[in-house]
Parts: structure tokens; sequence; C-alpha cells
């Protein structure tokens, strides 16, 4: 568990910074929730929501969230 507990660590650190690309709607913040746990974090969805984006940009959106989620699987 020392993995997990490191990333737990270091996700609740203070965040320091986001940024925010208007063109891609790229979103980076300093938690790092989005590389560690694939999730976007608040602080990256309250920049969003300053931005006034109102549909949340794909990349964010897992997969295995969707209604495509069984596609490719070998029994439906
Ligand atoms: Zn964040």
């Amino acid at each position: 568990m020392p993995m997990l507990m490191d990333a737990v660590k270091e996700y609740t650190r203070k965040v320091t910074y986001v940024t925010y690309n208007v063109g891609d709607y790229n979103l980076e913040c300093s938690c790092r929730k989005f590389e560690i746990f694939d999730i976007l974090c608040m602080h990256g969805m309250k920049v969003l929501t300053h931005n006034k984006v109102l549909m949340l940009p794909s990349r964010y959106i897992q997969r295995r969230w969707s209604k495509f989620s069984k596609d490719g699987l070998p029994y439906q």
C-alpha cells in the first residue's frame, strides 16, 4: 500500500496552480488528481465553470463511464 499512500499524500498537498488552455481545453493542476487517479479534480472543474465551459471535454470522461463501455467485449 505504500504506492497508494504516496499518491494520496501527493493529492492532498496544497494546490499551487491550475493552468487552462482555452484552445484545446487542456487543464493542468498542481494537485495532479487527473494524472494519478484519472479523475478531473474540483479545481479543474471550477476553472471550467468559471470559463463557462458547459460540456466536459471528452478526454476527462473515462470510457468505463460511457454507454460504450461494453463495446469490444467478446460477450455482450
Ligand atoms: Zn486540482
